[in-house]
């Protein structure tokens, strides 16, 4: 089987490659990824070692550039990563997530029927749902609720998870979604909760927390996520949606605690800072469709995730110190140093 894996030189992406080129060898990969400030062509050094990986760079939204590599490839399975993911950057500047998500993942759903495939997937997020209330910790998204996203990026993945479900309906494209909580693990951009504590803790300076720190997220590690996709393109059914959670919600300040704890650094670095505009409040998701479908259960506690995180980090500096400069610290200071 041929793979085309957009955005696979951001956080998740990078990290499904690894994990099917040494679980499939028998497939071909080609990662399609235009590079933005959150896609880094050195997370895919190790790949390009393999016969069968082929990188190329390019935007999933250029329609004559992704039917020419369509026709070229005859890929038989897309799994769609590319996208605009930051919330806080789509609160400033909404504009690039309807390009690339919604815009984008037309293009992509385009060249499927265009040049037919066996199956086209999805990545996207709980955050479409909206958000929980703090103090009803019985309820969960299931696959059925309603979308009822609260941010211009949730808006923009919920308006693709739509347009997928339409050309399935419409032109019976063999698609699937999954919809996955919070992700963490090697690799991802430093701007995110998790590496953003990880690096400011382990150099000694502030850490920003919004609000209280009061918001829950539902935490999985970036391997889980990863076989619960290649479980999905293995058996799942087309045209339905799959719900990935981590069963693992904790308060952002938990999370932050338990960083600093584990670094061996004071509590006094936390600076509460001022509230995201609609922040949501509380992310969990039921996995029952997962488990009832394909036994799947995510196998990383929280403790062992962060303590692999943190370990990933201080041996990766010169990954992280390239980024943390220039255009990002300009980013950071907006967000953080003025608030
Ligand atoms: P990321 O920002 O780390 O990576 C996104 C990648 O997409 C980057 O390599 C970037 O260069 C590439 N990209 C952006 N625009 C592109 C375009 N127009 N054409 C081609 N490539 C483009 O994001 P991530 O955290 O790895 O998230 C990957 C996917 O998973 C996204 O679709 C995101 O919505 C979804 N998701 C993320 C999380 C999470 O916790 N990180 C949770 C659920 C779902």
């Amino acid at each position: 089987m041929k793979y085309l894996i957009t955005g696979g030189a951001g956080f998740i992406g990078t990290n499904f490659i690894y994990y099917m080129l040494e679980k499939h060898p028998e497939n071909e990969y080609v990662c399609l990824d235009k590079l933005t400030y959150a896609g880094n062509l050195a997370n895919l050094k190790k790949a390009m070692e393999y016969k069968n990986f082929r990188f190329v760079k390019g935007d999933i939204g250029d329609r004559e550039f992704v039917f020419s590599l369509f026709e070229q490839e005859k890929f038989d399975i897309v799994v769609n990563f590319a996208a605009e993911s930051h919330v806080d950057r789509s609160i400033e500047n909404p504009g690039p997530f309807l390009t690339t998500n919604v815009l984008g993942t037309q293009v992509l759903l385009d060249a499927c029927r265009k040049y037919g495939i066996v199956r086209f997937h999805q990545i996207s997020t709980d955050e479409v749902y909206g958000d929980l209330p703090l103090d009803r910790p019985e309820l969960k998204f299931k696959e059925s609720d309603p979308l009822k996203p609260s941010s211009p990026y949730s808006a923009s993945k919920a308006s693709a998870d739509l347009l997928v479900l339409a050309y399935h309906r419409t032109y019976g494209l063999p698609v699937t979604i999954s919809r996955c909580s919070n992700n963490y693990g090697p690799y991802q951009f430093p701007e995110k909760l998790i590496p953003l504590m990880i690096i400011n803790a382990m150099n000694e300076k502030e850490l920003p927390v919004y609000g209280a720190g009061q918001n829950v997220r539902d935490w999985i590690y970036v391997t889980d996520h990863c076989e619960a996709i290649e479980l999905i393109l293995e058996k799942g059914r087309v045209g339905e949606v799959y719900n990935i959670g981590g069963n693992c919600e904790k308060r952002n300040i938990d999370v932050v605690k338990m960083i600093v704890q584990k670094l061996g650094k004071p509590e006094e670095l936390i600076r509460y800072v001022k509230d995201r505009p609609g922040h949501d409040l509380r992310y969990a998701m039921d996995i029952s469709k997962m488990r009832e479908e394909f036994g799947w259960e995510p196998k990383v506690g929280f403790e062992e995730g962060i303590e692999k995180t943190i370990e990933w980090y201080r041996s990766n500096k010169e990954w992280w110190m390239e980024i943390i400069n220039g255009e990002y610290m300009e980013y950071y200071d907006r967000m953080y140093s003025k608030r």
